[in-house]
């Protein structure tokens, strides 16, 4: 069984256009009835829009959710992040995740890297304790990552900065979680790891996320979701299971609560939240 204070969050990213909002907001309302801890807003991933965050957050938090606000900064708009702190937290809201962003390879090399420990630094200086602050973590290693060490070492760092909780990349491999949890405890770093859940809805969206954010999807995974090729009803029934299990997995392994990565979608989460019956797990 989970911990009794385990965690259970939905991650939305700002759609692009006014039908993807009025869309999104039927999603939130579906989800919001389960009773999620949170729902937490990317800002600016994979190339969506950082100016679409901010009104979600407001709006989604003025209808009575938990809102945790993604932030990432270059170092170059401390400005901005000053005022988006300001901004949230006179809306009370309590929780932000911290995060670098993707770089290009270019800035990479040549620029002075304004890593997430630096951005959860700043918010530490700027609004003292009143945050908690979540931060990102990788179980298979961050694709940039010059080795498993050194990504604990720099996770380590991140935390010591100021870090409360930290949230994973998603994985279909349980070890890869229960080993990065045990590597980290081993180097002191003890915060509660909530395992990021990639709900499975379409393989070929999930071959070319994973390929950029370095998730592995095992072999038999891959082949079992070729398999289905256009009998999409059958993949969602596969996916709901597998991804459903992995969840089972964690939680009777000690995870301290589930992330949905719900890609603006209410019917992956909600039937997994119910096969697992989350409502009564925490
Ligand atoms: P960092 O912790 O700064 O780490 C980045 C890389 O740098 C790692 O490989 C780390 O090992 C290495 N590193 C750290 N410190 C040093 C150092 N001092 N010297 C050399 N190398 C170092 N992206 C968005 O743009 N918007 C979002 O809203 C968003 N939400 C996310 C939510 C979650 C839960 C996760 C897991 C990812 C999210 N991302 C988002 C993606 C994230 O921004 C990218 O994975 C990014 O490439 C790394 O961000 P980070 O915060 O983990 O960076």
């Amino acid at each position: 069984m989970a911990d009794p204070a385990a965690n259970f969050s939905v991650e939305f990213f700002p759609p692009r256009t006014a039908e993807g909002r009025t869309r999104l907001d039927r999603v939130h309302a579906e989800l919001a009835a389960l009773g999620p801890d949170f729902f937490s807003v990317t800002y600016g991933a994979g190339g969506s829009s950082k100016e679409g965050t901010r009104g979600i957050v407001l709006d989604y938090r003025a209808a009575g959710s938990e809102l945790a606000p993604h932030i990432s900064s270059t170092g170059r708009d401390l400005d901005v992040v000053r005022e988006l702190l300001r901004v949230y937290r006179d809306a009370g809201i309590r929780r932000i995740v911290a995060l670098r962003g993707d770089l290009r390879p270019a800035h990479l090399k040549t620029a002075n890297v304004f890593y997430a420990r630096d951005l959860v630094e700043f918010i530490r200086r700027e609004s003292g304790d009143h945050f908690h602050i979540e931060v990102a973590c990788y179980p298979e290693i961050h694709p940039e990552s010059p080795g498993y060490a050194m990504e604990i070492e720099y996770f380590r760092r991140k935390v010591a900065a100021g870090a409360n909780s930290a949230i994973s990349q998603y994985f279909f491999n349980a070890d890869s979680y229960f080993r990065f949890v045990e590597a980290c405890l081993g180097v002191g770093v003890d915060l509660p790891i909530v395992p990021g859940i990639m709900p499975i809805t379409n393989f070929a969206r999930l071959s070319a996320f994973s390929e950029k954010c370095g998730a592995e999807i095992p072999a038999w995974l891959a082949r079992r979701l070729t398999d289905f090729g256009d009998d999409q009803v059958g993949l969602r029934e596969f996916g709901d299971e597998v991804v459903s299990e992995l969840c089972e997995r964690l939680l009777v392994g000690g995870a301290p609560g589930l992330h949905f990565y719900s890609l603006n979608l209410a019917g992956p989460v909600r039937r997994i939240w119910e096969n697992l019956d989350l409502s009564q797990r925490r």
